[in-house]
């Protein structure tokens, strides 16, 4: 396949004691592939059309050859014979996950969760229509799009909420611009498409959801298609705006939703969806497939293939419930506006999270205001000239001291001379992350915190013993935190450069953080 990749992996070792025993997607036993490609593509050319896939011969012992009797997977669940009485479909269910270009014979039982308008085109090479829908099931979910005389045959036939036997579409890779579904592959119909309804209407699930917490909607990248679910905080009314598009006006109306991480975004609803959205303040609402824009910080966006439902019957709509009418209602909220580029600079000390790229390619640092953000890196290298220097002893004074020559410090600014100096850091660091490098100034608390020691402990110990002196260097090198930040434009011979001075270092939350990398790779939807 174009730009596909296939992995082939030859002589596995199955870790037995690991306790893996169950068999992994539906392999084949050997003796029956080995008879050369030719031979199996003639064995599946002979199978009756209508017979449900072979599930392998394995004899009175499983997969990996033990007697205890291994646990069904989801796949050989799913895979179960239609009722003949629903229409003589006696092609095996297949489950949505299962269905791919290479597969021609099979039949899904799926829910349709959202059907679109009829959308004309004209073109250049023509006019035409279509329609598309959402199926689900209990493995996954696959859009599907009628064209033409398809849009004709099955617009009225499917409706949403139901649940449908269909069969005998084209597989092909899905077009992810256009959908907000999860899936490698989409369908289309065709001419001879069997679509039936269903009479079990409820062993099929209503909608599948992957809910972002409204408090981790900032580290999503804008244009990002999200779930979410949150309790309505308010309505606001309806109001109509010129859609910028098509100069046609448009109804538009903002809900504030909030949840249990204590954050509230704005949800815009559009068009039909604006003017009959009645539910009260204080409902859970459920929104598939809306899309996160970053006007006012962040804030949520219907798309017409977004779907909503209210209070419903799910876990976490329950838990929102309980926790809103017990505290929640009575709680202040953080909101996401004010992060990111101009506003950051316009409403002062707003930090942002930024990538070490990030810095250089929007320029952060270089503006007339200071800016301020934070960053997870790992300190890869510590200048060791001028770690720290002498200051005076005196409270709050910190100025650089001088030894003389009777072996006393002398402050300037105090205009006084000492014993012994105080040592502070003022500490150059060479920190990485993932997409790049920067150098960090860091000053007394925050060198204190990498090293581990005060400035005075680790000058005595470079006096004392100049090898446990490089350990607590090396000690500190290799270490990641959450550097809080401030950068400000900086002139060293003519050359403009960002002056990047951590304000605090805490170390990482890996709990926390895997919670942050886990939304994050959800979004992608992969
Ligand atoms: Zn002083």
């Amino acid at each position: 396949m174009k730009e596909r990749r296939i992995l082939i992996v030859l002589n596995l070792e199955v870790l037995e004691d690991l306790g893996i025993q169950e068999k992994i997607g539906d392999p084949v036993v050997l003796e029956a592939a080995v008879g050369g490609q030719g031979q199996q593509q003639q064995q599946q050319a002979q199978q009756p059309v209508h017979q449900p896939r072979q599930v392998a011969p394995i004899s009175n012992t499983n997969f990996y050859g033990n007697n205890k009797p291994a646990p069904q997977n989801q796949l050989q669940q799913t895979m179960k014979l239609a009722p003949s009485s629903t229409g003589g479909h006696a092609a095996a269910i297949y489950p949505i996950e299962g269905l791919s270009p290479y597969q021609n014979k099979w039949t899904i039982k799926a829910r349709v969760t959202f059907k679109s308008e009829i959308k004309h085109w004209h073109n250049q090479r023509g006019e035409g229509k279509l329609f598309s829908v959402h199926l689900l099931d209990e493995s996954g979910e696959i859009k599907a799009t009628g064209f033409n005389d398809q849009c004709d045959s099955f617009y009225e036939v499917l409706q949403e909420g139901q649940v449908y036997f269909i069969s005998k579409c084209r597989v092909n890779i899905a077009k992810k611009q256009f959908s907000n579904i999860q899936n490698e592959y989409e369908l289309s119909f065709e001419r001879d498409t069997e679509i039936e309804k269903c009479e079990d209407q409820s062993s099929v699930p209503q909608e599948r959801y992957n809910f972002v917490e409204l408090g981790n909607v900032s580290q999503i990248e804008k244009d990002n298609t999200i779930d979410v679910i949150g309790v309505v905080k308010e309505v606001h009314d309806l109001s109509e705006i010129t859609s910028k598009t098509t100069q046609k006006p448009i109804s538009k109306r903002d809900l504030t939703i909030v949840d249990s991480s204590q954050y509230s975004i704005r949800l815009t609803l559009w068009g039909k969806q604006a003017q009959n959205f009645s539910t009260d303040e204080g409902n859970v609402i459920a929104v598939k497939g809306v899309k996160v824009s970053d006007f006012n910080g962040r804030s949520l966006s219907m798309y017409s293939s977004s779907t909503m439902s209210v209070n419903p019957d799910i876990d976490e709509a329950h838990s929102l419930k309980g926790w809103y009418d017990g505290s929640g209602k009575s709680e202040n909220f953080s909101t996401h506006a004010n992060i990111g580029g101009s506003l950051s600079a316009a409403s002062g000390r707003k930090e942002d999270r930024k990538t070490l790229a990030q810095l250089k390619d929007e320029g952060i640092g270089m503006s007339e205001q200071p800016d301020y953000f934070t960053t997870k890196a790992t300190i890869v290298f510590i200048k060791q000239d001028n770690i720290s220097y002498p200051a005076c002893p005196a409270e709050a004074c910190n100025k650089k001291v001088i030894e003389d020559s009777d072996g006393q410090w002398r402050c300037e600014k105090c205009d006084k001379s000492y014993p012994k100096p105080n040592h502070r850091y003022i500490m150059t660091i060479s920190v990485n992350d993932h997409t790049g490098q920067a150098w960090f100034s860091t000053f007394d608390d925050v060198g204190k915190q990498i090293m581990g020691k005060t400035a005075d402990e680790l000058f005595q110990l470079k006096e004392e013993n100049e090898q446990a002196y490089l350990d607590v260097i090396n000690g500190a090198t290799c270490t990641t935190f959450n550097f809080r930040c401030r950068a400000k434009q900086d002139n060293f011979q003519g050359q403009a450069w960002a002056y990047l001075v951590v304000l605090g270092a805490t170390t990482i939350n890996f709990t926390q953080a895997s919670k942050e990398l886990i939304e994050l790779i959800n979004a992608y939807g992969i």
